[in-house]
C-alpha cells in the first residue's frame, strides 16, 4: 500500500518544492525550448533518432543537475522565470536565423543599440516567448511556497538531485558515445545551441572577460609616432577610410559576382581585393581588431586594453575625424573628434528630407556638410593631413530592405520582413544585394567629394567588418564563432582608390596596385596600410603588413 502511495506521489509531485520546480523547468526547457536543435539534428542524414532522444535526455539531466544546486526557496522561482523567458527568446533566434549563442554574441548584444534591436523584434519572437517562456513562468509563479525545511536537509536533497542528474547525463552519454563524439566533432556549433546552458555559459564567460579587463585608460601604443617629412610642393594626405558593415566579398560584382552590385565603382579606377578575410564575424569583435596593430592572432589576448590606429595617427600630428552612422565606434573614437548622423553638431544644417527618418539615416547622410566638419577641426593638424573614418550602416540585417533608399532597389522583389526564413531565398538575396548597390553609390559619391578636395592628396580605402550568411546551409546573419564560420561571414570586400596624378600614385610603381587583386590580405593589414598611406611612422609599424609597401618606388 505504502509503495503504491509512494508511486502515486511520484507521479503527482509536490510542485511547491523548489527541487520539483527546478526539474520540471529543466524538462520543459530541455525538451521543448530546444526544438530548433532537435529539428536540426533530425535533418542530419548521419544522426540516428535514438541519439537525438539520448541527447535530449542529456540536456535535460544537465540542466536539472545545475538547477538542483540553485533550488532554494525565494530564489529558484525568480531564476526559473528569467531562464524560461530567455529560453523562449533564444528558441526563436536559433530557430529562425540559425544563430549560435556564444560569448561573442553576448558582447554584440551588450554593445548594440535600440535601432538594431528593433530590427530583430517580431510577432514570432513574442509568440515564442509567450508559449515557451511566459506560459510555464505563469504556472510556476502560481505554485505555493514550500514549507520551511531545515538547511542541512535541503542542502542534502539538492546535492543528491545534482548527483543523480549528473549520473543520468553520464550514463546517457556513454550509451551513445560514438555518435556523440562524431556529432560534436562534425557539427561544432551544436554546443552553443543547447538552451539555456548556452546562455548561462556565454553570459558568465563574457562577464568574466569584462571583469578581467583592466580598467582605466588604455595602454599607450606608438608613443614615438611621427610623420615622415613631406617633399616641397606636395599636398597633405587625406585618407578616407570607409568601414563597411556586413558586406560580403562574393556579392561584389567587382569580385566576379554575376549581378551588377557595383554599377558606379566599376566605372572608376578602383582596385578591389578579392582575397580579404575579416578579423571577426561580428562588429564588436572585428572593429577593435581592425584598428589594432597586432593582427587577429595576437589581438585575442589584449582586447580593448590598448590604444588604436586613430590614437597613433593623432599622436603623429594628423587630424582625425570619425563619422558614425551605426551603433557607435566601440570605443575606438573616444579620444578623437567624432560625430554621429543621429546627433548632428551644434549649428549644423538639418539633413535633407529622405536621408533620415528621425531614428535612422541612410549612409549618404555621412557626406552631409563634410567640408564644414573638416573646417571645425584643428587647422594646424589638418595642414599636416587628415584621416576621415566613415562607419556605415551598410548591409546590416535582418531588415535589409530598410538599408536601401526607394530609388535604389534594382533587384526585385525584396524580402520585406525581418523573419528571413519566411521569405523565398531569392528575395532575401535581392534585399541584400540592394544594400550593396547603396554602398556602391556611397563610395562613388565619396570619391566624387574627394576629387573636389584640391588642398589634399586624396585617396580612399573601403573594407567591410565581416560578411553575412544568406541562408546557405540554413544559416542567416553573422556572428558564428570564427573557427567554424563559413567563408560567407569571413570573406570581406576591400576597395582601394588611389587617383592617377596624385602624390601617392606618383610614389608607387605603375600598375603595381592591380597586382594586389588576388593577393591574400586581411584586416591585419589595415593599421599598417593606413600608417604607410599617410606617411606616419612608429616602431610598431610593420612594412610587411602594409599593402602598399611592396609597390613603393
Ligand atoms: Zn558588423
Amino acid at each position: 500500500m505504502s509503495l503504491l502511495k509512494r508511486l502515486l506521489a511520484w507521479f503527482q509531485p509536490d510542485t511547491s518544492r523548489p527541487l520539483t520546480q527546478a526539474w520540471l523547468a529543466a524538462l520543459w526547457m530541455g525538451l521543448l525550448a530546444n526544438w530548433p536543435l532537435w529539428q536540426q539534428l533530425h535533418g542530419m542524414a548521419d544522426v540516428r533518432p535514438f541519439f537525438i532522444l539520448a541527447f535530449a535526455g542529456m540536456v535535460t539531466a544537465a540542466t536539472g543537475a545545475l538547477l538542483s544546486l540553485l533550488a532554494w526557496p525565494r530564489f529558484i522561482k525568480g531564476l526559473l522565470v528569467v531562464l524560461l523567458l530567455s529560453a523562449g527568446a533564444l528558441a526563436h533566434f536559433i530557430g529562425s536565423y540559425g544563430i549560435v549563442f556564444d560569448p561573442t554574441m553576448v558582447t554584440n548584444m551588450v554593445q548594440t543599440d535600440v535601432r538594431e534591436t528593433r530590427d530583430l523584434l517580431s510577432w514570432r519572437l513574442l509568440v515564442s516567448i509567450a508559449l515557451l517562456g511566459a506560459l510555464p513562468a505563469w504556472w510556476l509563479l502560481r505554485r505555493p511556497t514550500a514549507p520551511r525545511q531545515a538547511l542541512p536537509k535541503r542542502l542534502g536533497g539538492n546535492v543528491v538531485a545534482f548527483g543523480l542528474g549528473l549520473l543520468a547525463m553520464v550514463l546517457l552519454a556513454l550509451s551513445v558515445f560514438a555518435d556523440l563524439s562524431s556529432t560534436m566533432r562534425n557539427y561544432k556549433t551544436i554546443r552553443y545551441m543547447v538552451t539555456p546552458l548556452n546562455a548561462v555559459y556565454s553570459i558568465g564567460s563574457a562577464a568574466l572577460r569584462r571583469q578581467a579587463a583592466p580598467s582605466g585608460p588604455p595602454a599607450v601604443i606608438g608613443a614615438d609616432a611621427r610623420l615622415l617629412p613631406r617633399a616641397d610642393g606636395t599636398k597633405p594626405p587625406l585618407l578616407l577610410l570607409v568601414v563597411g558593415e556586413t558586406a560580403r566579398s562574393m556579392n561584389f560584382s567587382l569580385n566576379g559576382y554575376a549581378r551588377t552590385t557595383n554599377p558606379e565603382l566599376s566605372k572608376l579606377p578602383v582596385v578591389s581585393l578579392r582575397q580579404v578575410t575579416s578579423c571577426g564575424t561580428a562588429t564588436a569583435a572585428s572593429l577593435p581588431c581592425m584598428f589594432s596593430p597586432l593582427g587577429r592572432e595576437a589581438f585575442g589576448d589584449v582586447k580593448g586594453t590598448q590604444e588604436n590606429l586613430l590614437d597613433v595617427l593623432q599622436r603623429a600630428g594628423l587630424a582625425v575625424l570619425w563619422l558614425d552612422n551605426q551603433s557607435g565606434c566601440k570605443g575606438l573614437c573616444d579620444r578623437v573628434p567624432n560625430s554621429s548622423t543621429t546627433k548632428l553638431p551644434e549649428g549644423a544644417a538639418p539633413l535633407p528630407a529622405g536621408l533620415c527618418d528621425g531614428e535612422e539615416c541612410f549612409d549618404e547622410a555621412l557626406l552631409h556638410e563634410l567640408d564644414k566638419r573638416i573646417a571645425a577641426l584643428d587647422p594646424a593638424r589638418v595642414k599636416r593631413g587628415l584621416v576621415l573614418v566613415m562607419h556605415q550602416m551598410g548591409s546590416h540585417g535582418p531588415a535589409y530592405f530598410k538599408r536601401s533608399p526607394p530609388d535604389l532597389k534594382p533587384f526585385q522583389p525584396e524580402c520585406k520582413s525581418n523573419a528571413l526564413q519566411q521569405c523565398p531565398r531569392e528575395q532575401v538575396v535581392n534585399g541584400y544585394d540592394n544594400t550593396l548597390v547603396t554602398t556602391d553609390r556611397l563610395l562613388a559619391r565619396s570619391i566624387a567629394w574627394l576629387q573636389a578636395q584640391q588642398a589634399f592628396d586624396v585617396g580612399m580605402l573601403y573594407v567591410s567588418d565581416h560578411g553575412e550568411s544568406l541562408g546557405e546551409n540554413g544559416l542567416y546573419l553573422h556572428g558564428m564563432p570564427y573557427a567554424m564560420a563559413p567563408a560567407e561571414q569571413t570573406h570581406v570586400p576591400m576597395v582601394l582608390w588611389v587617383p592617377e596624378g596624385g602624390g601617392l600614385a606618383a610614389s608607387l610603381k605603375p600598375g603595381c596596385l592591380q597586382g594586389l587583386r588576388d593577393k591574400p590580405a586581411s584586416h591585419d593589414n589595415l593599421f599598417h596600410t593606413a600608417m604607410g598611406w599617410v606617411g606616419a611612422r612608429s616602431d610598431i609599424y610593420k612594412a610587411e603588413w602594409d599593402l602598399l609597401a611592396g609597390c613603393r618606388r
